[in-house]
């Protein structure tokens, strides 16, 4: 199940739902990273660059999907531009380490990081809005409703 973040401009009619978690048509990621299915997860990842990575870690150096932990769409925030996005996070798990996805900035390319959806709730955070441009001019609020 996701939780659905809302952000909007307080200055223009920009307004983005931002899905968090992981929806119901994936099921659990524990399924994902079953020894049955193990590869399913690239069916979340858009990049042919981080499937090949993934895909080489997994039949290579015995990878295999953390999924316990934080594993879903999370949110990241552009620390140049400071737009903000929701992105597929994982840990990959290998024989040398833990692979984490990295992704950048649709606004600047510069490499987005991961934040904390609750933090940036209770302390009200705005970020800049990518359709006017106006500085902290975006808010975002929780909504209740799930996504599936
Ligand atoms: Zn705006
Ligand atoms: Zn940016």
């Amino acid at each position: 199940m996701g939780e659905i973040l809302e952000a909007t401009c307080e200055n223009c009619s920009y307004q983005k739902q931002f899905r968090l978690g992981i929806g119901m048509m994936y099921g659990s990621l524990d399924d994902l990273s079953s020894e049955s299915n193990p590869l399913t997860i690239l069916d979340l990842i858009h990049s042919e660059k981080m499937q090949a990575e993934v895909v080489q870690l997994i039949t290579t150096q015995n990878g295999t999907i953390d999924s316990r932990k934080d594993a879903g769409y999370a949110l990241f925030v552009c620390e140049r531009c400071k737009t903000i996005h929701s992105r597929f996070f994982f840990r990959l798990r290998h024989n040398k380490g833990v692979y984490v996805p990295s992704y950048c900035c649709p606004e600047c390319e510069r490499h987005l990081k991961q934040i904390d959806p609750e933090t940036v709730k209770q302390e009200k955070r705005r970020f800049t809005c990518p359709k006017c441009s106006q500085k902290k001019a975006v808010i975002v609020a929780e909504t209740t409703s799930l996504w599936d």
